[in-house]
């Protein structure tokens, strides 16, 4: 067992700083087998903050080869400092002075993939959170924000590209066939957005002109294979530059902006000042090896990276309690963007979706915490769908609340008030509060406290006298501040113009006719001159992340389905009407009964597929049933197997009924049309994809033959890929196979395809796939220090292929968890992320839930856990 336990860390022990870095000057000296690290840095105490401080400077580090050390020029001796554990401390140094450093690390077996490694022959970094002390010793905190300039050397045939952040400002040529290149970084970072990059790699150039007329090159680097796969990401850059002026007035502030992509990346991207590092997993595409998903997600990520230019790099966190501060703010940028790009109703489902399954399942298992936290042991693990996901959310009421006026206005004092300073989100609150003059007090519980609200609505019509109520009642007894979109149809499908004739006291302004502020655990809305009962459209646009509560009948989901005038809430009613029709399959399955769909259903689906006009991303969303995990989220206990099962048969029986209008639908949608990634082809191929995928799910085995001609005639990955999907999730094995191989016979040379061939196969639905998982963890094409490998396998298997993952004998919770073991070593991020589907254990039925715990405390006993993993294993396990 461990010696000690690691320790929490608590926001309330937060200190500022008692020495600042003013300027950091670094000298990489790259070899194959180490690399020398000098640093000098300019540096005072922190008089401002803390009067009275002669406390001795400690630094932190990890994993370093200390060679020697420097203050004002003067060598220490051993007497003066003190090098334990990760910390040194350095015992007598003045207000002002430099601090030299020499150290060496190990970049090559660097397998944990923070700080300096190599990935494919390169060497790159990765430094958020805490990545910078595997470089050398430092004040390793987002708080202490120092000018960079860092001098690169290498041999210059292995290594002719060196880069870091900011701008190239000197060049030379060394002995024994090295070079080196000096950048400097003119804004002041902390040391997590520090980054370097040294290989043979290849450039895509591109230049922006700046709303002031400044010329910006935009360079995406990548190993000489890949340059044909940069155009997509160059165009999404471009895009975000833009959008980022008109939107939010900001511009970006360097003359060079660079991406670079590498292989092995424990995250998707990185936005390091000017030089972002991204997974190439989300930066390289062209139509033969990247799916329309994978375009998105590129479009997504590229600006993501970017827009934290701003909300990120020049105002940053103070601590990493923060986080959010800068996750939450850039992904609801992102979101903007994408949903500005695309279509917004689709984005607003996809989110909601992400929030409903995942983020609603983290806030009721045993990692549930704030947005923003007030402890940890590793803030690797902090990296949620919570500090992201639901701190977007988050900002997004805020934007409700203020109106987009006001939002902006918000922003803007944001960004003027903090530039060039590590802040924290009551800051980010304040600026929005002060640009309004509003209060956000009671709003601001949203960031503090863990779990979903939920919200219990009940409706009175009063023929009589005319008026209609709305009674909303929250779960919790301190209430949160709700907004809550609704509107009232009236039952020729109308919005009803309806006037407030009563709220709660003193809350007059509650309700503007659209937006409904609840901000009592219990409160009504009172509707007058109301001339007959309408249905109410609840929460329209997802408009807060909690879980409301009517009591609809399926005929008033029916009646939303065709006539609500929000898109978000149409496609939700589709959902709770099919949720509830599998809810009954399950309790005829569970009696013994025989199985009845509700025509109702079937004959709403086919509406959807008869209806002409509807937008095509939509209808692809509209027809797909509530996900297994989004069912499983809505259940007290959970039988993943009960759930598959009747969801399995509702949607066969779909398929049958509706085989005709499907293969209409297919064959009207696949046209031969020269493939361009964007959002009209990605909204048709997406239908039609769906089509094929329901059409291999009826009863008639005729179809088998439509995925495998797909297969095997197209330009694209996209229908390639969903024709072997299709396959692969049927119950025609044989050419699943036959499809499998040929697949990977054409593409065995290209990594990002083979992942995709990885995880399409470990993503199975199908029953009795766990043999083949084991196949492919021993393929060639199988690498476990690879995270995208990783992902591709374990990650999709645990969190798509449930039935086996949840395989009674508990062979696939086995096999999870051999793996975690394993990784716990090699990249302990990553094993810790592969924990959370056996941590919420005490959620499934009996026979399976043991068996989960089983595994978790075969984790717990081993010997060298890691931070990262014994955190999320002992909060798994900790007594309720
Ligand atoms: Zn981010």
């Amino acid at each position: 067992m461990r010696d000690a336990q690691p320790k929490n860390i608590y926001l309330k022990d937060y200190q500022s700083p008692l020495f600042l870095i003013d300027q950091t000057h670094l000298r990489f000296d790259l070899f194959e087998d180490y690399t020398q690290v000098d640093s000098r840095l300019v540096m005072r105490r922190n008089r401002q903050q803390h009067q009275n401080n002669n406390e001795p400077l400690v630094l932190v580090g990890q994993q370093l080869a200390l060679l020697d050390i420097k203050v004002d020029g003067e060598l220490l001796t051993s007497a003066d400092y003190l090098l334990e554990g990760d910390l040194l401390t350095i015992y007598k140094v003045s207000n002002n002075f430099e601090l030299e450093i020499s150290n060496r690390i190990e970049p090559q077996n660097n397998t944990a993939l923070e700080g300096l490694y190599k990935s494919s022959g390169m060497f790159c970094t990765q430094c958020e959170a805490e990545g910078f002390r595997r470089i050398t010793y430092y004040l390793d905190r987002p708080d202490v924000m120092s000018i960079f300039t860092t001098e690169v050397i290498a041999d210059k045939a292995r290594y002719p590209i060196l880069l870091s952040n900011g701008n190239a400002v000197a060049q030379a040529e060394l002995a024994a066939g090295r070079h080196s290149i000096t950048w400097h970084d003119p804004h002041k970072k902390p040391c997590y957005l520090f980054a370097l990059v040294a290989g043979d790699l290849m450039v895509k150039d591109g230049s922006f002109t700046t709303m002031s007329g400044r010329m910006v090159e935009l360079k995406i680097f990548v190993e000489p294979q890949n340059i044909d796969k940069t155009d997509y990401a160059m165009d999404a850059l471009k895009r975000s530059m833009k959008w980022d002026e008109d939107k939010y007035g900001r511009e970006y502030d360097l003359d060079i902006f660079m991406i670079v992509a590498v292989d092995d990346f424990n995250m998707g991207a990185m936005e390091n000042k000017g030089l972002n590092i991204f997974n190439s997993s989300c930066v390289l595409a062209n139509p033969q090896t990247a799916t329309d998903a994978a375009y998105q997600r590129i479009e997504a990520i590229v600006a993501h990276e970017y827009f934290h230019n701003w909300s990120g790099n020049r105002v940053t966190c103070r601590d990493w309690f923060q986080l959010s501060l800068k996750e939450g703010f850039t992904v609801y940028r992102d979101a903007q963007f994408t949903a500005d790009m695309n279509s917004k109703t689709v984005k607003r489902i996809e989110d909601a979706a992400i929030m409903r399954t995942v983020q609603f399942a983290e806030d009721a298992g045993p990692m549930a915490h704030p947005v923003q936290p007030d402890s940890f042991i590793e803030i690797s693990n902090f990296y949620t769908v919570t500090i992201y996901e639901k701190g977007a959310e988050i900002v997004g009421m805020i934007h409700k609340l203020m109106g987009d006026a006001g939002f902006r206005k918000g922003s803007d004092l944001y960004f003027e008030r903090h530039d060039g300073q590590a802040v924290t989100i009551d800051e980010f609150v304040s600026a929005m509060e002060d640009a309004n003059n509003t209060s956000l007090t009671q709003f601001k519980r949203w960031y503090k406290v863990a779990g979903t609200p939920r919200v219990d609505v009940v409706s009175h019509y009063d023929a009589e006298a005319k008026s209609y109520r709305l009674d909303f009642k929250q779960s919790t007894s301190e209430a949160f501040l709700i907004p809550i979109e609704l509107g009232l149809i009236a039952q020729d499908g109308s919005v009803l113009e309806a006037s407030l004739s009563s709220c709660a006291e003193n809350k007059a302004d509650c309700y503007d006719g659209q937006l409904f502020q609840l901000t009592e655990t219990e409160q009504s809305l009172i509707f007058s001159d109301v001339a007959e009962e309408p249905v109410p459209s609840l929460l329209r646009d997802f408009s807060a992340p909690i879980k409301l509560n009517y009591a609809y009948s399926r005929d008033q989901l029916l009646f939303l389905m065709q006539f609500d005038s929000d898109g978000f809430n149409r496609w939700d009613a589709g959902q709770n009407l099919a949720l509830d029709v599998i809810f009954e399959v399950m309790q005829q399955q569970k009696n013994g009964q025989p199985i009845t769909v509700d025509q109702r259903l079937i004959t709403a689906y086919q509406g959807l597929l008869q209806q002409s006009g509807l937008d095509y991303a939509m209808l692809a969303k509209a027809m797909l049933l509530p996900s297994v995990s989004y069912i499983a989220e809505t259940q007290a206990e959970i039988d993943i197997h009960a759930i598959n099962n009747a969801r399995s048969q509702v949607q066969a029986i779909l398929a049958d009924a509706l085989a005709e209008d499907l293969l209409c639908l297919y064959e009207k949608l696949n046209t031969q049309t020269a493939y361009l990634p964007e959002p009209a082809q990605m909204a048709q191929r997406g239908l039609k994809n769906t089509a094929l995928a329901y059409l291999l799910k009826s009863s008639d085995p005729q179809y088998c033959q439509l995925a495998v001609n797909q297969f095997g005639t197209n330009d694209n990955m996209t229908d390639s890929m969903a024709a072997l999907s299709s396959l692969v999730n049927s119950a025609y094995s044989t050419a699943a196979s036959i499809a499998l191989e040929e697949f990977y016979q054409q593409w065995s040379a290209e990594p990002l395809v083979v992942n995709q061939w990885l995880a399409v196969q470990a993503g199975s639905v199908e029953y009795g796939n766990l043999e083949n998982i084991n196949k492919l963890l021993s393929h060639e094409a199988f690498d476990i220090k690879n995270p995208n490998k990783v992902r591709s396998v374990i990650g999709t298997f645990a969190g798509q292929s449930l039935v086996n993952f949840h395989a009674v004998d508990g062979a696939g919770y086995q096999l999870l968890a051999d793996k975690i073991i394993l990784l716990n070593t090699l990249n302990p991020q990553i094993a810790s992320r592969l924990v959370a589907p056996l941590s919420k254990w005490r959620r499934y039925v009996a026979s399976q839930g043991v068996q989960m715990k089983k595994q978790l405390q075969r984790i717990m006993a081993q010997e060298d856990l890691s931070k990262d993993v014994y955190e999320v294993v002992s909060k798994s396990l900790a007594a309720e």
